[in-house]
């Protein structure tokens, strides 16, 4: 059966980096249930043929309220995420969903390791809050690449999670160059960390340019490709 599409109320706006901001949103006509690493799908009245959709990842696991915390970047010339960045608190928004399987793998019986360019990160915040709020001791290697050092997302509360869990490892990157050389980068870090060593699970979020590499690095170190969960945004 087809979601139901309804209208979703804007109840706050916070800019989280200077380029990327933060929507709390309350669907009006029914609670959306959904597991962490699921998005929503937003209808927005934009473009040459609206609605435009656009898919946005919940940054937070569910509440009994309902509200669904949205997180994401202002892509220059993006007719999506532009507009989103018009909306205000009382504005409304139509949306359905909960949609996607790029969810945590069940059960977490080898080390997870995550990595994510950028907003790539919010399914998967979504995931280790809802990990530790669960008080999971599962052994996880979380690797974010951002654009600039100002624009590491969720900086402080990874690193406050790092301290307190001793299961979880956070290494950020700043890539100031472009995609290509988060890529890089993240390569040269992931590569003697599985190379001949016991299997992981691997979760990887971002655009194609970013994922497709790194799935083909674990393929290369004898993974088979569906053993790599991937969510691309483009
Ligand atoms: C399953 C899924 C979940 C998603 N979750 C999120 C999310 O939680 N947060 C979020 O910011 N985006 C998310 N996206 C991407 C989002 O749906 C839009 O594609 C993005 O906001 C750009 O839309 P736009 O209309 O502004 O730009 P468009 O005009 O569609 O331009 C897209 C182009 O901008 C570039 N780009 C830069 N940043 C992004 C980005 N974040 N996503 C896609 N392309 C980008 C790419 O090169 C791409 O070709 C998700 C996409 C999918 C498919």
């Amino acid at each position: 059966m087809a979601e139901l599409t309804q209208a979703a109320a804007v109840l706050s706006v916070n800019d989280l980096t200077p380029h990327v901001r933060q929507l709390v949103l309350l669907p009006t006509v029914q609670n959306i249930a959904f597991q962490p690493g699921q998005w929503v799908s937003l209808k927005l009245p934009v473009g040459a043929k609206p609605p435009l959709n656009r898919a946005y990842s919940m940054a937070a696991p569910g509440t009994r309220s309902g509200e669904l915390t949205l997180i994401f970047d202002r892509v220059p010339g993006g007719m999506g995420s532009n507009y989103l960045y018009t909306l205000i608190a009382g504005d409304d928004t139509q949306l359905s969903g909960p949609y996607g399987n790029f969810t945590l793998p069940m059960p977490l019986n080898r080390e997870l390791i995550m990595i994510a360019r950028y907003t790539g990160l919010v399914p998967i915040r979504c995931m280790l809050k809802h990990l530790y709020a669960q008080r999971q001791t599962a052994t996880i290697l979380l690797i974010a690449v951002a654009p600039a050092e100002e624009e590491l997302l969720f900086h402080q509360e990874l690193l406050t999670l790092a301290v307190t869990h001793p299961g979880f490892r956070y290494l950020p990157l700043v890539a100031a160059g472009g995609e290509q050389q988060g890529v890089d980068l993240t390569l040269s870090m992931l590569r003697p960390l599985i190379d001949g060593m016991p299997k992981v699970i691997p979760m990887l979020c971002g655009t194609k340019g970013f994922v497709r590499p790194l799935r083909t690095c674990f393929v290369k170190a004898e993974y088979d490709r569906k053993e790599v969960k991937t969510e691309t945004y483009d």
